[in-house]
């Protein structure tokens, strides 16, 4: 990915232009619930800002919004009860790391054991 596509659906999705089932939102943060769980919970937390990738938001991000992301997630965690029993952070990452929708995103899985990191 050389360039942000803001016709991408989490795009669409920040601008209200298409309706999410949302979890949390902030001043940097909006979180909804995946489309087609993978998990008892499994929710999407993206940044507000036009970022494609993990590397694009380490790279680019202001140390105020990489904050409110991580913050984002463990207040998500602690609401939906998945602090304690456990969770898995995954952000796909372009070709190799099978990632769909070219704005970052870090799922959120818990709710029951999730299986093994890895498998093809
Ligand atoms: P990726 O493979 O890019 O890491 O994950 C993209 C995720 O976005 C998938 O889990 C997919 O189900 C979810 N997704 C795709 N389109 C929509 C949508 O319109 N709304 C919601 N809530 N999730 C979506």
């Amino acid at each position: 990915m050389s360039e942000y596509d803001s016709n991408n659906v989490f795009a669409k999705i920040l601008r209200g232009e298409i309706p999410c089932d949302k979890v949390y939102e902030d001043e940097y943060v909006l979180a909804f619930n995946d489309i087609a769980p993978q998990a008892p919970i499994h929710i999407l937390v993206i940044p507000k800002g036009s970022y494609m990738s993990i590397d694009d938001f380490g790279t680019g991000a202001s140390p105020e919004e990489v904050k409110a992301f991580f913050a984002a997630i463990s207040k998500i965690a602690h609401e939906k009860g998945v602090a304690k029993t456990g969770f898995r952070c995954i952000a796909n990452t372009e070709n190799d790391g099978g990632q769909e929708v070219p704005h970052f995103h870090m799922h959120i899985l818990g709710g029951a054991y999730v299986g093994p990191m890895v498998s093809k």
